[in-house]
């Protein structure tokens, strides 16, 4: 594996490698670009089947982080940590105590959360090492209602785009995944009595969500074929792909599921389609925000992070007002955006006092 080909393929500014022999702590921190600020992204938790896989996700999540932080207006870069191991299997108080230290090195160029695989109560003893750890069980805690709720709002300014009205009211939307924001989406989507339809591969909480929210169920494959105004991928990535595309019945993909388009030029077929794509990291934002409000110098409030997460819906106008403009897709709009933003405030010149 060519690493630092890797690196300069996507921009990276460091990699770290953790190693603890008594914890037996295998970890890698890839820090992507702290133009903004530090690199503020969660720590994953993964058996993954080689040390390449879990080095290339660490690096492509960390990029995610900082597009998604500079488009939602944070002075945060973009960061992540993964842990090789199995979160049901390898968790111990030594293994995250370990892990503290090493992200305590970093001085604050890097800061934590949870992620895939870890918890709020994960990153509590991780704070007993270091200070530059967020999404704590006392402050933010779990970010999947705040996501889902931003996930709600973003779905009304696509539905603004296309009709002018904001409502989802008697709208049609098809849920896959209802994991912790799939189910905390349909609760916002009940109460604007929308029609739900909603799948899953574990029958549980879909059942929960036809007996408590009205929803109709139909099994995971089928999701796709679903006569819909939106489709709200919340499960897993990579669910707009050859395959998936051509059988879409609906105007709009807007859900919270991170890298939905499997190829960048999946952006470009959902548009010839003439189906809106509100991108990934634009209106799965409210997580990272939610987590980044810890640093408010008031303190974390829900309230101001709420405040701060309707801001999507303006985002997302902004990406789709660019799109419109210059013909191109609303992921490539998106990237631009985060992009500029990066390149301006890089640009301000430093003033000497
Ligand atoms: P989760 O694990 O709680 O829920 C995911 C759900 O998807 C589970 O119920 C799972 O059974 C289901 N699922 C898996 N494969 C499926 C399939 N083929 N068809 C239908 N359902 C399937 O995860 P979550 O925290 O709700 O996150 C959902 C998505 O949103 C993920 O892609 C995650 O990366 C992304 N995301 C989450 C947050 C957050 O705050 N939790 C923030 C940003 C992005």
């Amino acid at each position: 594996m060519q690493i630092f080909q890797q690196m300069t393929d996507m921009e990276h500014e460091q990699l770290v490698f953790c190693h603890d022999k008594v914890s037996g702590l295998k970890a890698i921190i890839a820090i992507h670009d702290t133009t903004l600020g530090p690199a503020l992204g969660g720590t994953r938790m993964w058996d993954y089947d080689s040390e390449e896989e879990a080095i290339t996700d660490a690096l492509r999540l960390s990029k995610g982080m900082t597009y998604k932080s500079s488009v939602m207006g944070l002075n945060l870069g973009g960061g992540k940590g993964v842990i090789i191991g199995d979160a049901r299997k390898d968790k111990t108080e030594e293994l995250w105590r370990a892990y503290g230290r090493f992200v305590e090195t970093l001085g604050g160029r890097y800061i934590t959360a949870e992620d895939v695989g870890t918890t709020p109560e994960d990153m509590d003893i991780v704070s007993q090492e270091t200070d530059y750890v967020a999404g704590l069980a006392h402050l933010s805690g779990d970010p999947s209602p705040v996501t889902a709720y931003g996930t709600y709002v973003g779905m009304k300014a696509c539905m603004e785009h296309l009709t002018g009205s904001d409502s989802l009211q008697g709208r049609c939307i098809a849920v896959q995944g209802i994991g912790s924001v799939g189910y905390a989406l349909c609760e916002y989507l009940a109460e604007e009595r929308a029609e739900i339809i909603v799948s899953d591969i574990y029958p549980d909480a879909v059942e929960q969500a036809v007996e408590q929210l009205g929803a109709t169920a139909v099994e995971p494959d089928d999701i796709y074929d679903q006569e819909c105004d939106i489709f709200a991928p919340c499960a897993l990535g990579a669910v707009i792909n050859d395959a998936s595309i051509d059988r879409l019945r609906c105007r709009v993909v807007a859900g919270a599921a991170n890298n939905q388009l499997e190829r960048q030029e999946h952006g470009e077929q959902l548009r010839e389609r003439g189906i809106l794509y509100a991108p990934d990291f634009v209106i799965n934002g409210g997580g990272v925000i939610n987590v980044a409000h810890e640093f408010h110098p008031s303190g974390y409030s829900r309230d101001l992070a709420l405040r701060k997460v309707d801001t999507i819906s303006d985002r997302l106008l902004q990406v789709f007002a660019v799109s419109d403009e210059e013909g191109i897709p609303t992921s490539v709009a998106a990237n631009r955006v985060a992009e500029e933003r990066i390149r301006s405030i890089g640009r301000i010149q430093r003033i000497r006092v």
